[in-house]
Order: C-alpha cells, then structure tokens, then sequence
C-alpha cells in the first residue's frame, strides 16, 4: 500500500446483518464495484471486517470520479475518504494533522473518534481520542473540541495492517447488491412513475430488465428515445439494462375494434402483462414491476389491480403502492429522471383512451369484454416481432 495516497472505505449496511449467506452478498457487491470502477481507471477493490477498500493502482485511477461512481452503487451504507499511515500514534498525529489541514483550518469546533478493529494496538479508544485532539488543538489553536454537535469528526480506525484518518463520511445508496434478488422486468413508460418504481427495486438487490409498448404511428420516434433515455439514465443505478421495445399497434387497434370502450384501458393492460410475462419468462425474470400507485388513474384501484393480476402467473411488484405522487416525483427528482419523464411525447396508454373508464370493474365482466376476440395469435406475433438492446453504464443519453 502507498501510504498517504488517498483510497476510498467503504462500509456496507444490510448485508452485515447477513448471516451464513453474507458472503454471497459480499461477493456480487465486488463484482459491481470492481465492473462500475473499471471506467475511472484501474483500481484495487478488498475487504477486511465490513469494510471495503478501494485503492488507485496506477495514475489511470481517478480519485474523484471513483468515489461518483461508489455514490450510487446500492449495498453500501457509508463512504469516506481516507489515508493510511503505520500503526504508530506519532504516524497516526502526523499524518491527521497533514492531511485533514484543509477540513480543520475551515472548521470551528471538531471531535476525533477512535475504531480500534485491532485490540492488540497499545492505546484504547478513549486515549487515542484524547491524544490526537490534543495535537490537533495544538496544531490548529482556532479549533475547539465540542463532543455534542462538532462541525468535523475526525476518525481514526486501526485495522489488521494500517491505521486509516478520514474526515467526514458521506452517505451511500444504501439497499442491497443489485443482482443479490434475482432478476425482474419492469414495465417501464416515458411518465415519472415507471422510472423510480424500478430504481426502488434495484435499490432492494434486483436485477433489472425493462419492457416498453409502442404503438406506431399513434406514439413517435421521440416517445420511444425518451424511454430509451430513462432507460440509460437508470443504468446509473441500476447497472445494465436489457431493453425490449414490443410493437403494440395491431393490439391496440383490436381491443378498439371488438371490446367495448369503458374497458379499453384495463384490457390493454392484461395484454401488456400477458406479454410481459412472456418476455420475463424468455429474459429469465422472476417478477413484473410496474410504477402503479393506489388511486392514481381508474385502472390503478384495487378493483382495476384485481383485474390485470388475474392474468399474471408470476409477482407483479409495485414499490410505489402506497406513495403520494409528490414523494414520487421527489424520488423521480433524486434519481434525475424526472425532466427526461416529463418531457411531452404520447405514450401508447393514451392512445384510444376511454371518455368514462370504469373505475371499479369487475373481472367476470373484463374477462367476457375481452373474450369477444381471440388475441392469442397477436400476442405471440408482438412478442415475436420484439426487439432487444442493452443499456451499458456509462453510456451516452440520446435525445
Ligand atoms: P408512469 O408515470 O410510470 O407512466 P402512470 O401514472 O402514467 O405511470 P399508467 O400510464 O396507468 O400510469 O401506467 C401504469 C404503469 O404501467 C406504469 O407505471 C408502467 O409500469 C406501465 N406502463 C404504462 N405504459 C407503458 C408502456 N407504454 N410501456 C411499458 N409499460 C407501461
Ligand atoms: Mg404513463
């Protein structure tokens, strides 16, 4: 190790509590790290007791962009820059005195914290704490020490091989290793909700795939590079995506020309699942997830919910059930999806949109509405006819 280069700690949340398959969660978490950071140069990743350590190897290694990336990589609680130096106090005073000059001479008041991870260092906790706040109040007169609400904590943890300094941590995405939960399709739309709901399960470990409708000529080019676009936008947290684009036109069209037009709407939607699930079952996923909130539009009531989950033989997860649509779009705003979302381009859902949708169907009714037309050969020929392509990290956004 290069003793005073900076390297990145990181400390991850969940996962600790894992027990005897703890390290499976560990291992996917690397991976992730090690595939997120190979874009900002070459790195070494490691972990020692709940913490992972992050090292620039060579001058390839971009610090800075690193530590962007890690932000938004989920399974990690904590981040922190940090230095290592010798386990010795006169090395530890050193080195926190040097390398912490700009965080103290700009601070008022500060405390230092000790880790003692390695029970075998000499000085306990409470002593190292005592020592180095007294170099410190030496080195930087300015400084006063306030335990209760200091404006820099200085931590010291001595560990199996080096004793680390940082400053502040920062918080991480939190969550669970994408990957960790298997892998689901979420039913994703140009609007604000799709986009978060599928950013609130990768932050729960799953995998996403996204599935997208278009109806053309009734939906544009543009509405579909906006989906495209979000798409790209949630690799950023998400990682990967494998994008399916299905042609919904002929469909559409049909549902207008045989069933009667209050249930356009939830008749529409049974088909989308019904093709999702096709396409999940091709693309490996477990589950659908779809941006639904209770009460938001006629088809998201628990009567319209009733209807579509009854053609769907796999979970349909909807992580925004119960949210307001103002916490949604705080979410949309977070993840910096929410000005791509909004942008004015036509969904298929409102293409042929009913005057008087109903709002509390029943199912016997839907099914004997949708039973007027047989729409098996045309689903098969839209999951057929559909197309596929990779959203990568890093990316560039087309619009
Ligand atoms: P969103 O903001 O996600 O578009 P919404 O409030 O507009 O949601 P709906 O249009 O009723 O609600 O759609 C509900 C859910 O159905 C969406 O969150 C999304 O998961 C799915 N969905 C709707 N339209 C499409 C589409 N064209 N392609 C894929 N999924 C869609
Ligand atoms: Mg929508």
């Amino acid at each position: 190790m290069n003793e005073k280069k900076e390297l990145i700690l990181a400390k991850y949340g969940e996962i600790a509590l894992k027990g005897l398959n703890r390290s499976t969660f560990e291992d996917i978490l690397m991976k992730n790290i090690r595939r997120r950071l190979r874009m900002v140069g070459k790195f070494s990743v490691t972990k020692a007791q709940s913490t992972i350590y992050i090292e620039g190897k060579d001058e390839t290694a971009d610090i800075d962009a690193a530590m962007e990336q890690m932000k938004r990589i989920f399974g990690i609680a904590a981040l922190c820059r940090a230095r290592a130096c010798e386990k010795n106090f006169e090395a530890i005073a050193a080195l926190a005195t040097e390398c912490l000059e700009d965080t103290l001479l700009s601070a008022r008041t500060f405390k230092v914290t000790a880790k003692r991870a390695d029970k075998a260092f000499p000085m306990k906790s409470p002593e190292i704490c005592m020592e180095l706040g007294a170099v410190l109040l030496d080195a930087y007169p300015h400084l006063e020490v306030d335990v209760h609400n200091p404006e820099v904590v200085v931590t010291v943890e001595i560990r199996d091989t080096h004793a680390y300094i940082h400053g502040e941590s920062i918080k991480g995405a939190g969550g669970l290793p994408v990957g960790s939960g298997g892998k689901a399709l979420l039913l994703l739309s140009g609007g604000i909700d799709s986009p978060v709901a599928g950013y609130r399960m990768a932050r729960r470990g799953i995998h996403i795939s996204a599935i997208h409708y278009v109806s053309p000529p009734y939906t544009s080019d543009r509405a579909q590079l906006k989906v495209e676009a979000l798409c790209q936008k949630m690799t950023a947290y998400c990682g990967n995506i494998a994008f399916f684009c299905v042609p919904f036109t002929e469909l559409q069209e049909e549902i207008k020309r045989h069933c009667p037009e209050e249930y356009f709407t939830i008749i529409m939607r049974r088909l989308m699942m019904e093709i999702a699930q096709r396409i999940a079952e091709q693309d490996k996923c477990s589950a659908l997830i779809t941006g639904e909130s209770i009460g938001q539009v006629a088809s998201q009531t628990m009567e319209g919910i009733t209807c579509t989950d009854a053609v769907s033989r796999i979970p349909v997860l909807r992580p925004l059930i119960g949210l307001d649509k103002t916490e949604i779009i705080e979410s949309a705003r977070e993840i910096d999806t929410f000005d791509i979302s909004t942008l004015p381009y036509e969904d298929c859902c409102t293409v042929f949109t009913p005057r008087h949708p109903r709002v509390r169907p029943r199912l016997a009714d839907v099914e004997a509405a949708q039973n007027q037309f047989d729409f098996t050969p045309l689903i098969e020929k839209a999951v057929a006819e559909t197309t596929m392509k990779v959203f990568k990290v890093g990316g560039e956004i087309v619009l």
